[in-house]
């Protein structure tokens, strides 16, 4: 059996991985991204980090690659991405194509993510699937009837900057009171600041450890965090009304204090569509979707 090379870039670190077609991560390793080195720098690392995964695994398949955007699936192009400053225009198709002779699918990474987790995890069996990742920031991926959804020019939907409340903070997308400036870990953080503008910044992670402990303000924080995590989610019901939506993401880790309140809301919110059939879970590939996510991207497009 061959095996996919899946490189997963995020604005800190690059992993890459050796995947069967059943799903089997048999190697893997990661590297810094180092962003501000360079595309080529970064790309050099990763090159050496897949030759070292074919010496172990033999022969390669293909090779998927994840990365934020915006960026051009088809062409591999990088756009403007916040956290990889000065790698615009930047090709992660050329990059590798040429080097391993083997077709390269580059992916969004919510879009990968939402393949891996439609394909291997929690959507499995649904066609009609929606991921969504809530951490520093908020993204997602829809399956319609076992395809990822793309839209005009092959552009990824941008779930995470659906306005939920005109009068909410800026967000740096140029628009006030998007889902990702109220309910991401970082909207989270800024929130707390606000409140307490003399106490030193808290993450959002060290704020759901202060409202395990019944903190007050942490549990004012939780408490606005299932409401408006909520609401963005009660869209996506009205609009889609999916077979299910699986929510992944570091501030999903603690989803116990939140949950609750955000399924609430949907019931109450989602009047007009059968809101009962969707099904709303934690994602279930943990911290493999990056890896899965990106080799799923080249099996579902090359297989
Ligand atoms: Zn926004």
């Amino acid at each position: 059996m061959k095996t996919i090379g899946a490189v997963d870039i995020g604005g800190t670190k690059i992993a890459a991985g050796g995947v069967r077609e059943d799903g089997t991560i048999a190697w893997r390793d990661e590297c810094l991204t180092s962003p501000n080195q360079g595309f080529v720098v970064a790309m050099e690392r990763v090159v050496e980090m897949l030759h070292r995964m074919k010496r172990a695994c033999g022969e390669l398949a293909g090779i998927g690659v994840a990365c934020p955007g915006p960026l051009d699936p088809m062409t591999g192009v990088i756009g403007d991405v916040g956290t990889l400053p000065g790698w615009q225009g930047a090709s992660l198709t050329d990059a590798l194509q040429p080097e391993f002779g083997v077709t390269v699918a580059v992916e969004n990474d919510a879009d990968a993510a939402a393949l891996a987790e439609a394909s291997r995890g929690s959507g499995k069996g649904s066609r009609k699937f929606i991921y969504v990742t809530v951490s520093t920031g908020i993204g997602g991926g829809i399956i319609l009837d076992g395809e990822l959804y793309r839209g005009a020019g092959n552009s990824h939907p941008e779930l995470g900057h659906q306005i939920i409340d005109r009068s909410g903070p800026r967000c740096y997308c140029g628009a006030n009171g998007c889902w990702e400036s109220l309910a991401s870990g970082v909207a989270m953080s800024s929130w707390v600041q606000q409140q307490e503008p003399d106490a030193a910044p808290v993450s959002a992670e060290a704020i759901c450890e202060l409202a395990e402990q019944c903190d007050e303000l942490a549990l004012r924080a939780v408490k606005r965090e299932g409401y408006y995590l909520g609401l963005g989610l009660a869209n996506l019901v009205t609009v889609f009304t999916p077979d299910v939506i699986a929510l992944g993401g570091g501030v999903m880790k603690s989803s116990g204090l939140f949950l609750g309140d955000v399924l609430k809301v949907v019931r109450e919110t989602c009047t007009q569509v059968p809101a009962e059939k969707t099904r709303i879970t934690l994602a279930s590939l943990g911290h493999d979707v990056g890896l899965l996510g990106a080799a799923q991207g080249w099996l579902s497009r090359y297989r």
